[in-house]
């Protein structure tokens, strides 16, 4: 990139930042990228990187695993959509990496979400705890982190420059904007867009009727993973000693709402 286009940049974030937006949480969120704009290069970004899967062999086909990934997730969509009516028309689906050694997931903007094969492979995950992690992911999205970490990558030198050197020739041909999609979902998450999710999520799997306390020992099997195992999850969800604390103290709250949802499902593609 040459400097005059970088300073353009770095012009326009400036513009951006004057309109200030703010959390579902309440927190003043840093947005070059409107949310709108981050679901449209998400959607570039996202189909890409799963054609680049398809190609090389690295989605899994296990239609038991699709089944109950289907379920959980569509059960805790299920309560996203009523509560957050502006995701009903997302394109609510999960790429299933077959990684035996990757214990990670996420969710783009609009609701394209991945989870590698590692998760259950290495923890034992309930269902309870299934829905945690998915439904945790998805708050991230609900809560514009992935707008708000796009906006981080473009207008951080560095995090051009690691688009450029992290991705594939064929990526290039991604937007500048693309490419940021892609970047955020390897960024760490901020404490407080953490502490974010971690509510919201919690919030949308008891609705879900699933148990809180799962939140707690999903943090517990974490914790564990070692040998050699790649935890990504960790390294992108910087987790303080009270973390777990809070989550505990959360529970009995989180029971009161098990009968409160709706019971419904949504409809959630299951990409293999
Ligand atoms: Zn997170």
């Amino acid at each position: 990139m040459t400097l005059a286009r970088y300073a353009t940049l770095l012009v326009l974030a400036a513009t951006a930042l004057s309109g200030c937006v703010t959390s579902p949480g309440g927190r003043p969120q840093l947005m070059v990228i409107s949310p709108e704009a981050a679901i449209v290069e998400s959607r570039r970004a996202y189909i890409s990187t799963v054609q680049k899967l398809s190609r090389e062999d690295r989605l899994l086909n296990d239609p038991l695993l699709a089944d109950r990934l289907r379920t959980v997730t569509g059960r805790v969509v299920g309560e996203a959509v009523v509560r957050y009516p502006h995701t009903v028309g997302w394109q609510w689906s999960v790429a299933l990496i077959d990684e035996p050694e990757t214990v990670n997931a996420w969710c783009m903007a609009g609701g394209r979400m991945a989870v590698y094969s590692g998760l259950f492979e290495r923890l034992d995950l309930t269902d309870d705890e299934l829905a945690q992690i998915m439904s945790h992911e998805i708050s991230h999205a609900i809560a514009n982190h992935t707008a708000e970490r796009m906006s981080i990558a473009l207008v951080t030198a560095v995090g051009l420059i690691a688009a450029d050197t992290i991705f594939d020739a064929e990526d290039r041909d991604l937007s500048r904007a693309a490419l940021a999609a892609n970047l955020a979902v390897s960024l760490p998450n901020s404490r407080a867009a953490e502490s974010e999710a971690d509510r919201l999520g919690i919030e949308l799997a008891a609705l879900a009727g699933y148990d809180p306390a799962a939140a707690v020992t999903l943090w517990d099997k974490m914790a564990t993973v070692g040998g050699g195992i790649s935890v990504p999850f960790l390294s992108t969800h910087p987790a303080p000693a009270y973390r777990r604390e809070t989550l505990s103290g959360l529970v009995p709250e989180m029971r009161q709402l098990a009968d409160r949802g709706t019971g419904q499902t949504h409809p959630v593609d299951i990409v293999h």
